[in-house]
């Protein structure tokens, strides 16, 4: 295949393209490297069926160009992170929307398939046990700046829903729950990256609220088979689909279990959502996946579990901090 990725050097996107490149197939990647890092497809770089495009989503010319060639687009650019929204929610909005329109726009005139990643921000504060595809979505209000992602993203599914029923695309939808490895970085809020950065470095580690609130966390690993499989299967095009792990763990569980798993003597301390978010700040109290559509589909069934997802960011986190140590002399 001739695959091309936007956001095809942040977290997701680079495990993408190995896996792509590994299995023989052609990679164009286009990325702004505004949350990615060339340093993320360092392993790819050695392969010349790897091109590299620095360039934004918000450029048509340049997306309907690369598109062009492509056989499958998966779409995967987003500004994203907690922190990211916060800061910029305009640039935030203007990526994730016009972006969107701009990439399905250029793969229906180019007839090939699109992947696009939505998330499970969408469904917003329904606390079901068991989230499935068709489940209500419940929204703080318009003015709370962090659910302007989960609208623009809303906004995207309705976007591809029209461009595939109203223009003929060949489209699948997945919802991506928390989906945590290695290179993903805490710097944007990421929960998981920040909790192993601060006891592998012997700080405290920073709960926010009352650390009640729960997420399930699926491998990357797991996660990017599942992409591919589901743009290659006939019967998905059309579909949307979760895609996480089901088993869920608290805030407070998961700095306990950090702590635990590295052996670190770190603290535990709780940071005000006011404080790490500023005022006005909701959160969501859980978000558990039911993943049995693409369980039934296409057999997806993570089995990774949060210890081994803690052990496995802070192997690569030790490895970037030796690299750094290195270079620094
Ligand atoms: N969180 C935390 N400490 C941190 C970063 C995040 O307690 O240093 C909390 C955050 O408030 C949320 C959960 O961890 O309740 C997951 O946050 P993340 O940003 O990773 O993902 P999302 O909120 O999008 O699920």
């Amino acid at each position: 295949m001739k695959v091309l990725i936007t956001g095809g050097a942040g977290f997701i996107g680079s495990h993408l393209t190995e896996y792509l490149l590994d299995r023989g197939d052609a990679v164009t990647v286009l990325d702004d490297l505004s949350t990615g890092q060339l340093d993320n497809l360092s392993r790819a770089f050695d392969n010349p069926a790897l091109s590299f495009h620095q360039g934004s989503i918000l450029d048509a010319d340049l997306v309907r160009r690369l598109a062009a060639d492509a056989d499958v687009v998966f779409h995967l650019a987003a500004a994203l992170g907690v922190y990211t929204i916060l800061e910029d929610p305009l640039g935030s909005l203007k990526t994730n929307l016009v972006g969107t329109e701009v990439v399905l726009d250029a793969a229906r005139e180019s007839q090939c398939r699109i992947l696009v990643a939505s998330t499970s921000e969408i469904y917003g504060k329904n606390t079901t046990i068991g989230l499935h595809e068709d489940a209500d979505r419940v929204m703080g209000s318009p003015l709370k700046t962090r659910w302007s992602y989960a609208e623009a993203k809303a906004l995207d599914e309705t976007l591809t829903h029209i461009f595939r029923e109203w223009h003929g695309l060949r489209a699948v939808l997945v919802r991506l729950f928390n989906t945590v490895g290695p290179r993903q970085t805490g710097r944007y809020g990421m929960v998981v990256p920040r909790f192993v950065g601060q006891a592998l470095a012997g700080e405290p580690l920073t709960v926010h609220g009352s650390g009640e609130q729960t997420r399930c966390f699926a491998h990357v690993a797991e996660v990017v088979p599942a992409l591919v499989r589901l743009v290659e299967h006939p019967a998905a095009q059309h579909g949307i689909f979760n895609l996480g792990n089901s088993r869920q763990i608290s805030i407070e569980q998961l700095a306990r279990t950090v702590i635990e798993v590295l052996g670190s003597t770190s603290d535990i301390v709780h940071v005000p959502y006011e404080e790490a978010y500023g005022p006005g700040y909701e959160d969501m109290q859980r978000r558990v996946p039911d993943c049995s559509r693409a369980r039934e589909l296409i057999g997806f069934s993570p089995t990774l579990d949060v210890e081994y997802i803690i052990q496995s960011v802070a192997t690569a986190a030790r490895t970037e901090r030796s690299d750094v140590a290195v270079l620094a002399g």
